[in-house]
């Protein structure tokens, strides 16, 4: 796994566990890398379900944001769980995380490969 990759999975699972901590009770990790810890059993379906897609992403290391993605391969109910977790934590991450909200910031600029520049 590339260090993008691990980086933006390590984003995903921040934004997943702030939301979780703010509106369902759930806890925060300690920081430093690591998966979330103490999800409710949502969120952790929702960071399983991304993270997976990540893994299997057409693009693999060349993705970019899925948010600024051509193909957004999540499925509706997923799609909207994270769509509700970015923008309720998005905010807080340039305080609380500052280094990954700035690399996040950073690879929105990375072009997005268009659906023809897949891997497979
Ligand atoms: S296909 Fe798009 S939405 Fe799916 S993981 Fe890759 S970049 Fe993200
Ligand atoms: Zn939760």
């Amino acid at each position: 796994m590339s260090g993008r990759i691990r980086r933006e999975k390590d984003c995903v699972a921040r934004m997943i566990e702030i939301y979780c901590h703010d509106l369902h009770g759930g806890g925060l990790s300690r920081g430093g890398p690591g998966p979330a810890d103490r999800l409710c059993e949502e969120c952790r379906g929702l960071l399983d379900y991304a993270n997976l897609r990540i893994d299997k992403c057409v693009f693999g290391s060349r993705k970019g944001t899925c948010a600024k993605c051509a193909i957004h391969c999540y499925n509706k109910t997923m799609r909207a769980g994270i769509k509700e977790v970015m923008r309720h934590s998005g905010p807080k991450m340039t305080y609380r995380h500052p280094w990954l909200s700035l690399m996040h910031f950073l690879d929105g600029f990375r072009k997005p490969p268009n659906r023809n520049n897949r891997n497979t």
